[in-house]
């Protein structure tokens, strides 16, 4: 498989990166891992075909992993695709539908079949795909809770497994402990390393993984202790580049 990470950069917007975005390819298949702002162009300057993408996938809600999806729905509308898309959402797919409404975009009038799906259900329509609920969003528990919000707290890291080695995408989380079983024995790991502590990202060293890159904009410390002690096992993921397994 080969991943390409289109946008490497955080929560903070940032003049030379993009926000979450992967592009994910195997022999067969061609899937986007989030749709942070910006993911439209990202794809126009890979040359991805209107009709190649087979699914995209959000992690979580926060407007850095899908803010850029609008504008995805509306270039592949304005450029004719044909091939149904599935996108499949952490939680509330009847609001997204709402949204679209919102920003005038009618999926009846596309040539293209729109399928909003739930994430917890991804596996059934590609088996290589699985999902584990991370705790990223729990901080906002007790607000939810006691302002009874709709949100479901939903945020997910997402596998793709292969016969060379599987590929895991973190996205965002508070403690890769919380993804440890998920990530144990993977070929290569993108992980968050802005929001886990420095103790966290040490940690996936003992799961057996291969090449872990660090996305989403390091913490200054993590990146000191990667520059004293070098391991060949980590590195910052590049923007642009294409890693395969
Ligand atoms: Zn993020």
């Amino acid at each position: 498989m080969q991943i390409q990470i289109l946008g490497t950069g955080s929560g903070m917007p940032s003049p030379e990166l993009n926000a979450s975005c992967v592009l994910v390819k195997t022999d067969i298949m061609t899937f986007l891992w989030d749709a942070g702002e910006g993911c439209s162009r990202s794809l126009l300057n890979v040359q991805i075909p209107k009709n190649e993408l087979d699914a995209v996938l959000i992690t979580h809600l926060h407007p850095d992993h899908i803010s850029g999806i609008f504008m995805l729905i509306q270039m592949l509308y304005l450029q004719g695709r044909e091939k149904a898309l599935k996108l499949y959402l952490p939680e509330r797919e009847a609001e997204f539908h709402q949204m679209l409404q919102f920003f005038y975009i009618f999926p009846r009038r596309f040539d293209f079949d729109l399928q909003i799906l739930p994430l917890s259900k991804v596996s059934e329509d590609f088996p290589e795909i699985s999902i584990c609920k991370n705790d990223h969003l729990w901080g906002y528990q007790d607000l939810i809770e006691s302002h009874k919000l709709p949100n479901q707290l939903g945020a997910f890291s997402l596998k793709l497994s292969s016969p060379k080695g599987d590929f895991v995408y973190s996205s965002d989380l508070h403690t890769t402990d919380s993804i440890a079983d998920f990530v144990r024995g993977a070929h290569t790991l993108l992980v968050d390393a802005g929001h886990p502590e420095l103790q966290q990202i040490q940690k996936l060293r003992e799961y057996g993984l291969k090449r872990i890159l660090l996305t989403h904009e390091c913490r200054p410390e993590t990146r000191k202790w990667l520059g004293e002690n070098p391991d060949s096992r980590y590195q910052e993921a590049i923007q642009g580049h294409k890693y395969v397994i």
